[in-house]
């Protein structure tokens, strides 16, 4: 019997397990794949989270993340409006922030069941009972859902956003600049200018396409990471994603000059399909919710990592005081579910609502028409999808 069964591994499940395990209770994660491992995100992390993934234990400096303070976005013709970030972040690859935060959570004591996946979530007597994908069956007094955007529990429990299709699919790359011999000119920016080249580390550009936009953002050992959002339809219309990508993406120059000029480093992109962005419930069948699967921010916000992060941290509070006894089952739900919507709700609301103007040529040209005229609404819109910087002080603090 353990006192928390995390479901999934990623920066909630992972930030849970490590806090609850330093407050001392047992803890145990399943996550259905073994680290290191990459995963398709933008890999651009909003500071909001900063000072309390590193008061955690992580280096991120010594993991060789890369700040980012300004943002650049263009319309599907190659118009380009470059802003400063209020706020900004860091760039940082998945493969390597998983991983530190997996070899903390080893070090603080979570017990960890990697390469298995959880079949099912059955809640029964005030207990938990969470069977894998061999014959063993885990019990707990709490379970936290942590397992992403899609899991095959969703369809068990029969959630809501399951009974819509989403059309979305997400595509991920590292990639390298310049390849060598290619001999790109210096471009700077100007007005309907290029980007820069090499690509300058301190940016995060977001080119849009037809029906998809694409983050570009450097993350350590001099790489860049390549991710975009597109429709099912696209990639149907075209049969495979290199043709696709040619047919599409390429209408957006600055993306055809980076597909035909730098390294591409995997063999094969990171491909996920069926993403939805619709309202969630942070709890379901009384397992708490975090991350992705209380609700998914869309990716143009750049924020769904500092909430996963942020939603830890607050499902691992009211957690702690639910294992001390100072608060009853209902109370712990209603508590959760309250202060998650209250943290969160909002953002992913104007981050549906903005994503509406991306994608579509006539609008995204006309969204930068009109932030050239009026830079100010541009951060007026990051700042409603973006929280205040949280607290450097862990839940639990780091034993001496
Ligand atoms: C195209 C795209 C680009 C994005 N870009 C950015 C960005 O630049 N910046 C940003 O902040 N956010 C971005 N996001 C959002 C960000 O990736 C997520 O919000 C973040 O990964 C959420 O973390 P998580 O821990 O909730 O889920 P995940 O990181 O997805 O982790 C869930 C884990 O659960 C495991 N799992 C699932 N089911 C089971 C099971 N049954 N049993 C065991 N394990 C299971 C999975 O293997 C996975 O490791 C992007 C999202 C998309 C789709």
């Amino acid at each position: 019997m353990y006192d928390v069964i995390v479901i999934g591994g990623g920066l909630a499940g992972l930030v849970s397990a490590l806090e609850l395990t330093r407050s001392g209770w047992s803890v145990v994660l399943v996550e259905r794949k073994t680290y290191p491992f990459h995963k398709v995100c933008g890999e651009y992390v909003s500071n909001e989270v900063r000072p309390y993934i590193e008061s955690l234990g992580v280096d991120l400096n010594g993991l060789g993340a890369v700040n980012i303070n300004r943002f650049q976005f263009s319309s599907p013709s190659g118009r380009l409006l470059e802003a400063t970030l209020d706020l900004g972040g860091f760039g940082i690859s998945r493969y390597a922030l998983d991983y530190a935060l997996y070899q903390l959570a080893l070090e603080a004591g979570v017990t960890f069941r990697l390469g298995r996946q959880a079949e099912s979530v059955t809640f029964q007597e005030d207990g938990f009972s969470v069977a894998l994908n061999d014959t063993e069956t885990l019990h707990s007094r709490l379970v936290i859902g942590a397992f992403g955007k899609r899991s095959k529990l969703d369809r068990q429990m029969n959630r809501a956003f399951m009974q819509q299709p989403s059309p979305y699919i997400g595509v991920k790359y590292h990639i390298r600049a310049g390849l060598p011999d290619h001999g790109m000119p210096d471009h700077r920016v100007s007005e309907r200018g290029m980007l820069e080249h090499p690509f300058p580390t301190d940016v995060i550009a977001l080119h849009n396409f037809p029906d998809g936009y694409c983050g570009m953002s450097a993350i350590e050992d001099d790489k860049y990471c390549l991710c975009y959002l597109t429709t099912r339809r696209n990639l149907r219309q075209f049969g495979n994603i290199a043709d696709m990508e040619r047919a599409i993406l390429y209408q957006n120059p600055h993306l055809k000059r980076v597909f035909e000029t730098y390294e591409f480093l995997y063999d094969k992109p990171e491909v996920i399909n069926e993403i939805s962005f619709a309202p969630k419930k942070a709890v379901e069948d009384h397992i708490l919710m975090a991350g992705d699967s209380a609700g998914l921010i869309t990716p143009l916000c750049g924020n769904g990592m500092a909430m996963a992060i942020h939603g830890a941290r607050l499902v691992s509070q009211v957690a702690n005081l639910f294992l001390n006894g100072q608060l009853s089952r209902p109370q712990l739900e209603a508590q959760y579910q309250t202060a998650w919507s209250g943290l969160f709700a909002r953002r992913l609301w104007v981050g549906r609502n903005v994503q509406r103007l991306f994608g579509d040529a006539w609008l995204s040209e006309w969204a930068v028409t009109l932030i050239r005229t009026f830079p100010p609404l541009l951060q007026t819109i990051m700042r409603q999808t973006h929280g205040e910087v949280i607290a450097a002080t862990p839940v639990s603090p780091l034993p001496s």
